[in-house]
């Protein structure tokens, strides 16, 4: 342990506060690490189905969100792809790309990570106190004390909170972090889940669990379009989820947040225009004879087309011959353009991620220190700053903790 160096508290041994400890630790400073949990790094152990994307080749600041994204431009300039690869590759965590641009380390396992970092906070002379929750920070003769569930208090010249949002609590994640940032006079913005899947009110498209397509998924807004998602479209008994589904759900819930009701428009032939679709229609509706129904079998799987056409509100079972020029336009709509609504979003239990959380513009970007306590710097996914799936929430949560151990110690 640095003897004389500051004194630092590091609150949550995630990949933020891990991080945070080990920068501090190595310039000298006598760092403590709270983590709450019986281990450290419980959801950096899950990430990325368990193989820890940890970060993305493709890092930029329109992959991210909150009330003022630009923040992060400032955090990566000085801690950012580069500093973090080669952070990894010198703790012995090469990294390897994978698909569009995804990092992970080059065992492929997310275990590898923790136990390098367990070794290397034990060889920085991290003192690690698992099963410690702490319940309070407080301004203290010029320190900050803080106070843990058990009632034990210890003062430290600097803190750094970087307790996590609220998304997953199956792996330990709670309201804790928010709640001691607004006990100090932070701001904080009601947290709300992203990157998960979404409800559909109507009943008629729960028939379609378990079938997959691939499909344009758009979200309107007041009639604007303000998300859209191309790719894999998983149909649920609740709604919609896959990787379409998961990209616009931030969009979706931030719209229900904020108390409006949002479109969500289907479309189920992204590789054809309209009149390209009206042409296979066409074709496909040449034997008059043929149920509805069946004349989408060749392009539809399972029970797609029939639930569409039941959804455009015409019989499935109707010959061809006995469609209205008004219920063929509602078929060809219902294929390119299905417009649904969202019900109440699903819950954190189902989120990669939490949105909302501390206002940034309380903190100094350089440092992550807040302008409110002098001392306390808040890090990682408790901040109003959240990415897009692909290892952008562990970049932004590896680059403010690092920020932040590095400003504390000095
Ligand atoms: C299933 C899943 C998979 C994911 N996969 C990826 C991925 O592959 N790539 C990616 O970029 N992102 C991924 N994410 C998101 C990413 O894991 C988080 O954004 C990231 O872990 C946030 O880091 P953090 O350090 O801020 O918080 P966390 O990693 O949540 O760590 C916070 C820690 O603080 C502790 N704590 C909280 N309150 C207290 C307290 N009062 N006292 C003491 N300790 C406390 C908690 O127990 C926790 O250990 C995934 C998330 C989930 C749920």
């Amino acid at each position: 342990m640095g003897n004389n160096g500051k004194s630092v508290a590091v609150i949550g041994a995630g990949a933020s506060g891990l991080m945070a400890s080990w920068q501090a630790a190595s310039l000298g400073a006598r760092v403590v690490l709270f983590e709450k949990q019986r281990m450290i790094g419980r959801k950096l152990r899950a990430t990325g189905n368990g193989r820890c994307n940890i970060t993305n080749r493709n890092i930029d600041v329109s992959f991210y969100h909150g009330r003022n994204p630009r923040f992060v431009r400032n955090v990566f300039a000085r801690f950012g792809l580069d500093e973090t690869v080669a952070f990894f590759r010198g703790i012995g965590i090469p990294l390897v790309e994978l698909e569009s641009g995804r990092m992970y380390p080059a065992s492929l396992q997310a275990a590898s990570v923790t136990r390098i970092f367990e070794y290397e906070l034990q060889r920085l002379g991290v003192d690690v106190r698992l099963h410690r929750r702490v319940e309070r920070i407080d301004p203290h003769e010029g320190a900050l004390r803080l106070t843990t569930a058990g009632q034990e208090r210890e003062d430290f010249e600097a803190v750094i909170l970087a307790a996590g949002g609220c998304a997953y609590p199956q792996l330990g994640a709670s309201r804790s972090g928010y709640e001691l940032a607004s006990m100090l006079g932070h701001t904080v913005h009601e947290p709300f889940p992203s990157i998960l899947p979404i409800n559909i009110t109507l009943k008629a498209l729960h028939r379609l669990e378990g079938i997959k397509r691939d499909c344009t998924v758009s979200v309107m807004r007041s009639g604007r379009l303000a998300d859209r998602s191309s790719g894999e479209l998983l149909f649920t008994k609740y709604g919609i989820s896959g990787p379409a589904a998961l990209e616009v759900s931030r969009t979706v819930n931030e719209s229900l947040e904020s108390g409006e009701a949002p479109d969500i428009v289907i479309d189920f032939f992204p590789d054809m225009d309209t009149d390209e679709l009206g042409s296979l229609l066409s074709e496909l509706w040449s034997d008059v004879e043929r149920p509805v129904a069946l004349s989408l079998d060749g392009v539809l799987r399972d029970r797609l087309g029939e639930t569409l056409v039941k959804i455009a509100g015409v019989d499935p079972a109707v010959p061809v011959k006995g469609l209205s020029v008004r219920q063929k336009t509602d078929i060809a709509g219902a294929l390119k353009g299905l417009r649904l609504k969202p019900g109440a979003p699903r819950a954190f239990n189902e989120a990669v991620v939490a949105a909302g959380g501390v206002d940034v513009g309380e903190l100094n970007p350089v440092s992550l220190e807040s302008r409110i306590l002098k001392g306390l710097h808040i890090t990682g996914e408790l901040l109003d700053i959240d990415g897009d799936s692909g290892g952008y929430n562990l970049q932004f949560a590896w680059s403010t903790g690092a920020l932040a151990g590095i400003a504390a110690s000095s």
